[in-house]
């Protein structure tokens, strides 16, 4: 199903551009446009449901195992020491988009927490050097 409304649908069919970091048959993974961290990724299925609780069985396992590998390949190219995995449902729980999603925020020893946006990349340049380091090319 997807939703001719939704950004992330958009972003699943090509019709909003997005750095892509990973794609199988179920899911799709992207480059956060307003990160938390350098290498700040999402997560998403290809079927729109709005919250994680809409999801069936087999299509949240989908998901897990996919966020599974891409944080496993963020953790090893980027690299950073570990990372955040955060899943927001509903506007009072700061969903902003309707469409479930994970979110891969790496994190690394010694450094702050930050749990909003910020001007994370240094540059243009450097965000997509760092593209080139989590993109998994299969
Ligand atoms: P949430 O608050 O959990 O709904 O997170 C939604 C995330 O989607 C935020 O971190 C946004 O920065 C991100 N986002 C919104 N629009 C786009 C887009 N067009 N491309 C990539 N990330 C986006
Ligand atoms: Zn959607």
């Amino acid at each position: 199903m997807t939703d001719p409304n939704c950004i992330f649908c958009k972003i699943v069919s090509g019709a909003i551009p997005s750095r892509k970091v990973y794609e199988d048959e179920n899911c799709y993974a992207f480059m956060d446009i307003a990160p938390f961290e350098k290498g700040h990724t999402l997560v998403v299925p290809k079927h729109h449901a709005r919250f994680l609780t809409d999801l069936t069985e087999a299509t949240l396992t989908q998901l897990i195992m996919t966020t599974q590998k891409v944080a496993a390949y963020i953790l090893k190219t980027m690299p950073c020491d570990g990372f955040n995995i955060l899943q927001n449902n509903g506007e009072c729980a700061l969903q902003t988009i309707p469409h479930v999603h994970f979110h891969i925020i790496p994190r690394w020893n010694n450094k702050g927490l930050q749990w909003h946006s910020t001007k994370a990349y240094d540059s243009e340049e450097e965000m997509v050097e760092i593209h080139k380091r989590i993109i998994i090319n299969e």
